[in-house]
């Protein structure tokens, strides 16, 4: 059945209220129509007017198996056929959360005890603090509940993972951050460097700064550090030489439990099957949605250590029931898909094809844009990178921000077909394409992006802007 543009457009605009856009422009037209995303298939996906985009962000960071996945689909309706809905609650369960459990804990870095389930990023890193509460005052120690996050960091946006999240604009005008959640420093070299320090020296003043700020604030009062592996929307950065491994001796030293929060890095983005295993980071906590399932449901979870859970099934005679649950925590159709999706992630050993893949597209990014004059930064791994622009390389300025220099290459891009993301904290385009990307996908990709950058940079020379 054709879709009927004009009234899809008129029902949207007349009562949609779409995240992160500009409420009055989109209500007068200045933003124009929206886009209606029909079909997808691979890497791309197609508009209503029969449009089709190169999708380099994999939806949200999240399509990794790609689009049209027919034996995904086929297990989705499966299980809705058998059993549409059953919650886990009080020990009920269903074959395929059981199933789609023991994988995880057993396939997930460290010792993994349980994992419990929500429906997003954001409600399974509220579960983590709330866990890191809860285990605290189980030992005994309920002061210990400061949560340290990082400037750029990313972890939702609801009302506790807002606070983690590093950036002022999820805060502004929403009476964020909580006064739990504590800020230490981005682990971004290129802007955080001072002048002749080298990455390892970077990262041990990063580390040493968490050192002071927890002794400041008092061991005893800090229950949690919470970080990606790769800092991901605040910029596709990843960690600077010697990071992971000096601030894990600090987190070690004070007794601050680990939350790896690997929403974006679980399941083979970096090249590994986890972030962490990549970065030999040791979680307490992890963080897992988005590639759970591809996006084809949504389906989050909280993966809590043998160290945590040991002392919540301990306390159990203290405090009676774990009174935390959703509803749709363990929902049989998000297991079910995260099965079928896992299944495929295995099979076709995406983490493989991210690192081999990945390491030609970070070679293609590094090659045909490190040179170019508006170019500062060109950093990624595995099958996520990112192009930062600058307007004066060797001062390290940027561009003034009324030029919107990000978000013009960004519609270049798209307008050539391309979907890459312009990032905030200054003018960056990223790229999260799906982990079935092949080569010649990324030649296509980094064609397109090329022609972009370039037909921007034009633009300002003729501008005198550059
Ligand atoms: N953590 C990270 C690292 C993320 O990238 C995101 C989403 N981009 C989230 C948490 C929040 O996930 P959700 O949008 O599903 O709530």
């Amino acid at each position: 059945m054709a879709i009927n543009i004009k009234e899809i457009s008129e029902k949207d605009k007349n009562s949609v209220l779409h995240p992160f856009t500009h409420l009055k422009d989109f209500a007068t037209g200045k933003l124009g129509e929206p886009t209606i995303i029909e079909t997808g298939k691979g890497i791309r996906i197609q508009d209503a007017s029969g449009t089709q985009l190169i999708d380099g962000f994999a939806g949200m960071y999240c399509v990794n198996v790609g689009y049209g996945r027919t034996e995904v689909a086929e297990a989705i309706s499966r299980q809705a056929y058998r059993l549409a809905y059953y919650h886990c609650y009080a020990a009920h369960t269903t074959d395929e959360l059981a199933i789609l459990s023991d994988r995880l804990v057993k396939m997930a870095p460290g010792r993994m005890s349980k994992a419990f389930y929500g429906m997003s990023g954001s409600d399974a890193n509220e579960t983590q603090a709330k866990l890191v509460w809860y285990y605290n005052n189980l030992r005994g120690k309920p002061h210990k509940k400061k949560i340290i996050a990082r400037e750029r960091g990313y972890h939702g946006c609801s009302v506790l993972s807002g606070s983690m999240t590093g950036m002022s604009f999820y805060h502004d005008y929403m009476d964020l951050p909580l006064p739990q959640i504590v800020r230490t420093g981005a682990p971004h070299y290129y802007w955080g460097c001072n002048p002749e320090e080298t990455e390892r020296e970077f990262s041990v003043r990063r580390a040493a700064e968490l050192d002071q700020l927890i002794e400041r604030l008092g061991p005893d009062k800090v229950g949690a550090f919470i970080a990606e592996p790769v800092l991901g929307t605040g910029g596709i950065t990843p960690p600077p030489v010697g990071y992971w491994e000096a601030i894990q001796a600090v987190l070690k030293k004070h007794d601050v439990l680990l939350i790896a929060d690997e929403v974006i890095t679980g399941f083979g983005r970096t090249g590994s099957m986890f972030g962490s295993e990549h970065y030999g980071i040791e979680p307490d906590l992890i963080t897992i949605a988005k590639g759970l399932t591809s996006g084809y449901f949504p389906l989050s979870a909280a993966i809590v250590g043998d160290k945590v859970y040991k002392v919540l099934e301990d306390g159990a005679d203290k405090v009676g029931a774990f009174s935390h649950g959703y509803t749709y925590s363990g929902h049989p159709i998000g297991a079910a898909t995260a099965n079928a999706v896992l299944d495929i992630v295995e099979r076709e050993n995406l983490p493989a094809n991210a690192r081999e893949v990945g390491a030609y597209f970070q070679a293609q990014l590094k090659e045909k844009f490190a040179q170019l004059p508006i170019v500062g930064e060109v950093r990624g791994v595995g099958l996520m990178g990112a192009i930062e622009f600058v307007a004066d390389r060797d001062q390290k300025k940027r561009f003034d921000a009324s030029l919107k220099v990000g978000a013009r290459v960004s519609k270049a891009a798209r307008d050539r077909g391309l979907i890459a993301r312009p990032m905030p904290h200054g003018d960056i385009l990223g790229f999260a394409p799906p982990l079935v990307t092949t080569k010649a996908e990324v030649d296509d990709i980094v064609s397109i992006a090329e022609s972009a950058v370039r037909s921007v940079m034009d633009e300002l020379v003729r501008g005198g802007e550059k």
